[in-house]
């Protein structure tokens, strides 16, 4: 289990999250919900060492990851898939693949399979440019690569961001045949609310950096205010 706790950031004078509490279980998604500037890339960011608390910890099952610098992160059993599908545009979807197990030291036999096995358009194209590959498909290697490094938890910023709701009904559908299957922890970044409370088992709402409502996903889907006061749908 992955726990925030009381988190408060920064960014110079502007304090980005004000003592922000949750927890994200094994064998579950939680999403992060709020409008643009309501904190979450911040909370990712904070949660992977990439930026430094003002106080509060983050705790991953009993071993504290306040002071793991990003890069040990892999180490520590916790990969970040950032917004934005960063790939090497020029090396081929296998070799994008194997340099999501540098971060652990190698490949191992079965790691490819694991991607291919859940991503089949990427085994179909696994010796094309990943520049050649569709928004959707992009997303499906980013995510693939950080599995490769076997984390415990999976961070995962607005992965539906640009792709059509068929495509992202299908990565959402991976991710729980992920957390189901294999025991994953996924705590994922969302401003397509509708489509992350359909998949998640939890839901946390941070409006202008605070935690204003964290509960059961089909919970929130439900309350109609709270809808359309924070999640615009
Ligand atoms: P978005 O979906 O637009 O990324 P978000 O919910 O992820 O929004 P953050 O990006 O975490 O929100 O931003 C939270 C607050 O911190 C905002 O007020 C933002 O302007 C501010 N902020 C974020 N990064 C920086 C930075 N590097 N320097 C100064 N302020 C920042």
């Amino acid at each position: 289990m992955l726990t925030v706790d009381r988190l408060s950031v920064a960014h110079g004078p502007v304090q980005a999250l004000h003592e922000v509490s949750l927890t994200a279980e094994r064998g579950r998604i939680t999403t992060v919900l709020g409008a643009n500037g309501a904190g979450k890339t911040t909370l990712l960011r904070t949660i992977s060492g990439l930026h430094r608390a003002v106080s509060g910890s983050v705790r991953l099952g009993d071993q504290s990851l306040s002071r793991v610098p990003a890069e040990a992160m892999a180490a520590h059993g916790l990969a970040h898939v950032p917004e934005g599908r960063g790939v090497v545009t020029e090396l081929t979807v296998e070799e994008n693949l194997r340099l999501g197990a540098l971060a652990r030291g190698r490949v191992r036999p079965g790691d490819l399979d694991l991607a291919y096995d859940l991503f089949a358009p990427l085994a179909d194209r696994r010796g094309q440019a990943a520049g050649s590959l569709s928004g959707g498909e992009r997303q499906m290697l980013v995510i693939g690569r950080a599995l490769m490094a076997r984390p415990a938890v999976l961070l995962l910023d607005e992965p539906s961001l640009g792709l059509a709701p068929r495509v992202v009904a299908q990565i959402f559908a991976l991710l729980k045949r992920l957390v189901t299957d294999e025991g994953l922890t996924v705590l994922l970044v969302e401003q397509n609310a509708r489509s992350a409370l359909a998949v998640a088992h939890r839901g946390v709402v941070l409006h202008l950096g605070r935690v204003v409502a964290d509960r059961d996903a089909s919970e929130l889907a439900a309350d109609d205010a709270l809808r359309h006061a924070y999640l615009g749908f």
